[in-house]
């Protein structure tokens, strides 16, 4: 029986939903994992997670087809991204094929949880995963934790898709060579005053520039930036320090091979912005949210199609990538990932 809920009018906040999976590693190996009820994690105040932040996560949904399936997209990628983020913060990789396993067991679980078809709302799936035990001088904890829950969210936008304002911001969001390309939690605790701050003056997001010439847009606290050239081209902004968004990555395959269009990948000058007609933030919670102007230090620029509603590119592109989503338009091979 599908829970009580008003699907189209949730908002993207915390529900507990019934069951979550938790795996353990510990004596150089993670155990074999489990779905439980217990919402709650016990550890010591000297846990490594709670001193220097050795934590990471990921992001995904479950949703409901047209044709009544329960899917998730792209969970593969997920995996492999979480598995790098570990490597990186010298975390030992939870299995990748255990990961999409533990998704689809966690959404099963949780199956009375997943909102109907057409309602706009999904099911979110947080993977995380820490390290656990006591470590006071500075090195990786020797014990970790993964875990999934899921918790319901309601449509990102309520009555169409607005154009936001966004800033440029003064503060950096990764250096370089730093961890701007892994869905590391320290990447986010350093984005908070920012975002705060950016809030208090009046925008919904800041655009971060490269940290060494602060010439170069490299992306938002947690979307990547597309740019629309023309109809027929994107351009998409290159650094070794952007997060690879699944859904950015998933745009410029169907932009290339569901639309026709060209896409560079370069690195995109602050100064070159007013060469472009639209521009979008891309992750998961969204797909596309739109930009509508963005302000450089009170220098405001607003792109061509204005404030009112998102430009044709960016729709064309939105409402194919949630057709293949949604299942009204064919997926390519391995997109889809069937739960129930
Ligand atoms: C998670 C994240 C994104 C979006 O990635 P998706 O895989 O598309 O959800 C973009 N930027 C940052 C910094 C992120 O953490």
């Amino acid at each position: 029986m599908k829970k009580e809920i008003e699907w189209g009018k949730l908002g993207f906040g915390y529900i507990k939903t019934d069951k979550r999976y938790v795996s353990n590693y510990s004596n150089g190996a993670w155990d074999n994992g489990t779905l439980t009820d217990d919402d709650k994690i016990t550890m010591s105040e000297d846990a490594c997670v709670l001193h220097y932040s050795q934590s990471c996560f990921e992001g995904l949904k479950a949703y409901t087809t047209e044709d009544g399936k329960i899917v998730c997209f792209r969970p593969d990628l997920n995996a492999a991204r979480m598995h790098d983020t570990a490597l990186r913060l010298e975390m030992p990789p939870f299995p990748k094929d255990r990961f999409v396993d533990a998704v689809k067991q966690v959404v099963k679980a949780n199956e009375d949880w997943v909102p109907p078809y057409g309602t706009g709302a999904t099911l979110y799936i947080r993977p995380l995963m820490f390290g656990i035990n006591e470590v006071i001088g500075v090195k990786p904890a020797d014990d970790y934790q993964f875990r999934i829950f899921t918790t319901p969210v309601g449509p990102y936008f309520k009555g169409g898709a607005k154009p936001i304002k966004v800033k440029v911001s003064d503060f950096d969001r990764a250096a370089p060579h730093g961890t701007g390309n892994v869905k590391a939690g320290l990447n986010y605790a350093m984005s908070l005053h920012a975002i705060v701050t950016a809030h208090k003056e009046g925008f919904a997001e800041n655009i971060y520039l490269d940290p060494a010439t602060r010439t170069k847009i490299e992306e938002t606290g947690g979307a990547n930036i597309i740019f629309v050239e023309n109809d027929k081209k994107l351009v998409i902004p290159k650094s070794d320090s952007i997060l690879p968004s699944i859904t950015r990555r998933s745009i410029v395959y169907v932009a290339q091979n569901y639309l026709g269009m060209e896409v560079e990948e370069r690195e995109v000058l602050l100064a070159e912005i007013d060469n472009f007609k639209e521009c979008g933030l891309c992750g998961t919670a969204a797909v596309i949210s739109p930009v509508g102007s963005v302000n450089d230090h009170g220098k405001e620029f607003t792109f061509s199609n204005g404030m009112e509603k998102m430009g044709p590119v960016l729709t064309k592109l939105y409402e194919t990538l949630t057709g293949i989503q949604m299942g009204r338009i064919e997926a390519p091979e391995g997109w889809i990932v069937e739960i129930k």
